[in-house]
Parts: C-alpha cells; sequence; structure tokens
C-alpha cells in the first residue's frame, strides 16, 4: 500500500566532490552527442506526429547553438489531440488509483536512472548551472513520488470523511474532470512541466501538455520518460505550439474542463478571462489554476545576524540569474544597518562568476532575446530609480561566446515605489530599498500587487511572529533564503496578483483537478 508518510525528498548531488562533477562533465558528453539536434514531434493518441514548421530551441549562452527543434502544433493538432484525449478518459478514469499511481513510480524510477541527462540537457538548453539543474530534476521526481502518493487519499467511496447519520450510508466521492490543458514555462522546465501534468493524471484526468518555446526538448524528454513508464495513449497528448496560437485555441474551448497554467501575470491573468467566458457547447465552468509572478522582498532588521542575510540575500537574488518566480528581486533593509548588509551584498555578489550553464558559472545568459530587451530596459532605468552599486551591464557575450549575458546588478536607494521596485524584472537586477526602521520595512514588503515568496532576516522573536501573521505572500523564509521550496516540506504558490495559491507539492493539491459527488443511500 502507498502511503504519503512513506515519501521523502530526493537528496542533492554535493557537487563540491570531484567524482560528482566528472559524472556531471561526462552527462553533458553524452547529451551533446546523442540529444544535441534532436527533433521531437507532437505525440497525439499515443502516434508521433510532425509538423511542416518547426520550432527552435537555442542555447541561450551561445546563440549560434540550435539545441533542437520541436514540431509546431497548429489548431488541427490541438483539436485532434483534444478529442482524442476525451476518448482517451473513457478508461483511464477506471483505472484503480493504485495503477496509475504505479505509473508515476515508474517515471520516477526513470528520470532517477537519467537525472544527470535531464540536468546536462537543462544546462545547455537554458543555461542553468550544476546545482541549479540538479535542484530542478530532484523536484521532478519529488512531485512524481509524492503526487503519487498523496493520490491514495481519493481512492474509493467514503474517500473524504463525512459526519455519520442514523439510517443512512452517507460518503464522498473524488471524481476526475475530464480533459485540462498544462500551460508550463521555460524556467522551471523539467519539474513544473511534470508536476502540471502528473497531478492532474494520477487522478484519472487527460492532459495536453504544451512546454514553453525555450524549452521544447527537455519537455520532450519528459514526455518520453512517461510514455516509456506506460501511460495509455491519449492520457498525455504533447503537443509543443505556440502560445498564442495553440495555448489560446486551448483555453478558449467549450470542450477544456480545467486549464494548469504557471506564467506570467499578464498571459495568467488573459487565460482567466478567457476561461471564463462561455462558450456555445460549454457545459461547464472550466477551473483554472494559475501560479504567476513575484516581486519578492526580504527584510533584514537590526538584530538579524548579518552574515546570515547577507547570504541569504547572494543566494536568493542570482540563483540562475535571478529567473525564478520566488527570486529575491528587493532587499529592503532598515536604516541602522542599510550600509553594512549593502557593502556585504556587492562584495560577495562581485565574486560570482558569468560563464555558461555547462562551465557551471554563477551567473549565466538569460533565457532568450525578448527576455534580454527587458532586462536591458530595466539597466537603462536604473540610474534614474537608484545608485547602480554593482554591473549595471548587458554585455550580450561572454568569453567569446554571444549569448544573452546580463551582469548581476544591484542598484541602492531604490524607491519603494519606483519601477524597478514593483515591476517583475525575471533577471538578475535587484533593487535595495531602505526602510526607517522594522514597521516600515513590513509596510514596503507589502507594498507590491504580488504575493508570493517574502523573507524575514531577524533575531526578534516578535517581529518573526508579527510577520507570520502580516506579511502577505504565500512561502514565507525565515533566516534563510526565500528560494528552493521542496515538494511536500514547503508547498508552493502565492497570494494576490502570485496566483490562485493553490500549492503545488501539498497535500491539497490533487483535490484541484477533481470533483466530489455526495452519495447517500438510506438503508
Ligand atoms: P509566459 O507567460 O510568457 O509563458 C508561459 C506559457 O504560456 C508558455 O508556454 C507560453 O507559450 C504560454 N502562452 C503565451 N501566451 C499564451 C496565450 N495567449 N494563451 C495560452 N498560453 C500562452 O511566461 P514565461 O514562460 O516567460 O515564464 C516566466 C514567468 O512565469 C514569470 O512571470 C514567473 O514569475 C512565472 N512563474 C511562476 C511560478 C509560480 O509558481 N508562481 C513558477 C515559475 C514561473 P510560448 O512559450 O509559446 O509563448
Amino acid at each position: 500500500m502507498l502511503k504519503i508518510q512513506d515519501y521523502r525528498p530526493q537528496p542533492f548531488i554535493d557537487f563540491t566532490k570531484a567524482e560528482n562533477v566528472q559524472a556531471y562533465e561526462a552527462a553533458l558528453k553524452k547529451v551533446r552527442a546523442e540529444l544535441v539536434g534532436k527533433h521531437y514531434p507532437m505525440v497525439i493518441d499515443g502516434e508521433r506526429v510532425d509538423t511542416a514548421e518547426k520550432l527552435t530551441s537555442l542555447n541561450p549562452c551561445d546563440t549560434s547553438e540550435v539545441v533542437g527543434t520541436t514540431a509546431k502544433a497548429t489548431i488541427e493538432d490541438a483539436e485532434r489531440a483534444l478529442q482524442g484525449a476525451w476518448k482517451a478518459f473513457e478508461t483511464w478514469k477506471t483505472w484503480d488509483m493504485d495503477a496509475r499511481a504505479r505509473i508515476l513510480l515508474k517515471a520516477s524510477a526513470k528520470l532517477k536512472e537519467r537525472r544527470l541527462e535531464a540536468c546536462a540537457l537543462m544546462s545547455i538548453e537554458v543555461g542553468k548551472n550544476y546545482a541549479e539543474a540538479d535542484v530542478e530534476v530532484a523536484e521532478a521526481i519529488d512531485f512524481l513520488e509524492y503526487y503519487a502518493r498523496s493520490a491514495m487519499k481519493y481512492s474509493g467511496f467514503g474517500s473524504s470523511e463525512t459526519t455519520w447519520f442514523e439510517g443512512e450510508e452517507n460518503g464522498l466521492m473524488s471524481l476526475p474532470l475530464g480533459v485540462g490543458v498544462s500551460i508550463s514555462p521555460w524556467n522551471f522546465p523539467c519539474a513544473i512541466f511534470v508536476g502540471m501534468l502528473a497531478a492532474p493524471i494520477v487522478v484519472g484526468n487527460c492532459v495536453i501538455a504544451k512546454p514553453a518555446e525555450d524549452s521544447g526538448l527537455i519537455a520532450g524528454f519528459i514526455a518520453d520518460i512517461m510514455y516509456e513508464a506506460g501511460l495509455p495513449a491519449g492520457v498525455l497528448q504533447f503537443l509543443p505550439g505556440v502560445g498564442k496560437d495553440v495555448g489560446e485555441y486551448l483555453t478558449t474551448h467549450a470542450k477544456t474542463r480545467f486549464i494548469t497554467f504557471t506564467g506570467s501575470r499578464a498571459v495568467g491573468l488573459h487565460i482567466n478571462e478567457v476561461a471564463a467566458k462561455v462558450q456555445p457547447g460549454q457545459k461547464w465552468i472550466k477551473k483554472v489554476v494559475l501560479e504567476l509572478g513575484g516581486k519578492d522582498g526580504m527584510i533584514v532588521d537590526e538584530t538579524a545576524d548579518l552574515e546570515v542575510a547577507i547570504t541569504a540575500a547572494v543566494q536568493g537574488a542570482f540563483g540562475f540569474n535571478g529567473q525564478k518566480c520566488s527570486a529575491m528581486s528587493r532587499l529592503i533593509v532598515v536604516d541602522a544597518v542599510y550600509d553594512d548588509v549593502v557593502n556585504g551584498f556587492v562584495e560577495r555578489a562581485g565574486k560570482l562568476k558569468m560563464g555558461t550553464g555547462e562551465e557551471n558559472a554563477n551567473v549565466t545568459a538569460v533565457v532568450n532575446q525578448m527576455s534580454f530587451d527587458k532586462i536591458k530596459g530595466y539597466l537603462e532605468l536604473a540610474p534614474q530609480e537608484g545608485k547602480v552599486l554593482l554591473g549595471g551591464e548587458a554585455p550580450g557575450e561572454c568569453n567569446g561566446k554571444q549569448g544573452y549575458y546580463i551582469q548581476a546588478t544591484i542598484v541602492g536607494d531604490v524607491k519603494r515605489d519606483a519601477r524597478m521596485a514593483q515591476e517583475e524584472i525575471f533577471g538578475p537586477v535587484i533593487s535595495v530599498i531602505r526602510a526607517k526602521d522594522w514597521q516600515d520595512a513590513l509596510d514596503i514588503a507589502n507594498s507590491t500587487e504580488y504575493g508570493l515568496t517574502g523573507g524575514v532576516c531577524s533575531r526578534d522573536r516578535a517581529r518573526l511572529e508579527q510577520a507570520r501573521q502580516e506579511l502577505e505572500v504565500g512561502n514565507l523564509y525565515f533566516n534563510r533564503k526565500i528560494t528552493g521550496a521542496i515538494v511536500g516540506v514547503q508547498p508552493f504558490g502565492g497570494y494576490n496578483m502570485s496566483g490562485t495559491d493553490s500549492k503545488a507539492g501539498g497535500p491539497d493539491y490533487l483535490a484541484y483537478f477533481m470533483q466530489l459527488k455526495t452519495v447517500t443511500e438510506r438503508w
């Protein structure tokens, strides 16, 4: 019997050990030989289907290199995938919960075997360094293991408790919804892609998975693992394509039962709007799960261990170049320790090395031209909105390689309502904001429309308790970095404009993909 109590998160690989670095380098070689240059077609109803047009995935750290290609789904392909998934649903929904869970566990076993390959592919396709890639693949494995085990509580009649009533049997059944579309981002192209398809599938739904254009290869690699693990035809339709075309078509479609989306606030809100409009022939209100952006702040007060705070700031700000929804993009420091914290932060961040993911650099290239241009715009704004204390340039090349390179940048004395303090930049550009005192710092932290992650470095117990109640964030961290949530340990998801707070990797996440039926029988 599968039990959630038996779930344990994957340990991370220790890259201070030479043998682990060598193993990673060997995986990079293998991936270069076997996966780079590969083409992934769509998979519809268990068949590999190709398109005349293709989507190209570039190495962001060396844009002269094409990492590979995927098919580019058309509207007709999306329609076929939707119809086929509904057909597959008729059978898939009748499978026992543990039989479905077993497929997730088998996929997890396969991903464990190919862990370093998945990591290496992400180093090349999106520029993750070794530790960032490893933490992500560990998270993908955790999602499979955790959701397989959490599904057990929804198995069978009476799965949720009801109160006893004389003369009757009463109980709740948890039933899958039907066919949904899962639209994922490029920044966690393995873990989020896996999590967003595995959760609905394990409880009996069928999913059309549309990966982000910039990370189609790792998505194809993961989809193959799911098929090898035994997912029947049509349960997972792999549909690489353009968000504005097939994504829009599917989120609007009358036959789409649910949507799970992780990405930007703008696209997420748009999806929410189109999904709310009932189409001719539509029989249900679509369920929409949204995980959106952030403008995450960490407060440092005068009681804090400044060494702990500085380490937390560097890790939280610059891990994967700040391209995490959870990244610390605002450092809020009370006046009494402002200079000490900022000097330490600038000094430590100044030691970060720029280079490629394959070289295991600390700061690599950002994902694509659009992102590069957008971040450059903020670098131009920086001297008007604060003092540039570190970086500030977008060289666009490193060690002779053309790529989307942006320097680790720290901007001091940014005003709380400046654009740089309010808008998600999604790159290695950090605003430091000076607060008068603790209460002012808390007010600043709560002054954006987002509410994803946040943190406090302080040794004052009363302040930590106040922050526990008052900081409007879905994930709050004390005296550590504000990134790196672990499945099952720190259920993840944001408040306010950061999303529907659905808490991926949490005990109730699967419930989003089910409907309940209460059944009463009079004895
Ligand atoms: P985007 O919103 O640009 O894209 C996300 C996905 O939506 C992509 O697959 C994209 O396809 C697709 N898409 C684009 N337009 C539409 C449309 N009209 N209809 C349907 N789908 C569409 O986000 P990014 O990929 O740039 O990801 C970064 C963002 O994700 C950041 O804002 C970050 O904060 C957020 N994020 C949030 C997380 C959370 O848990 N809260 C976790 C990780 C990231 P295509 O690639 O073809 O454009």
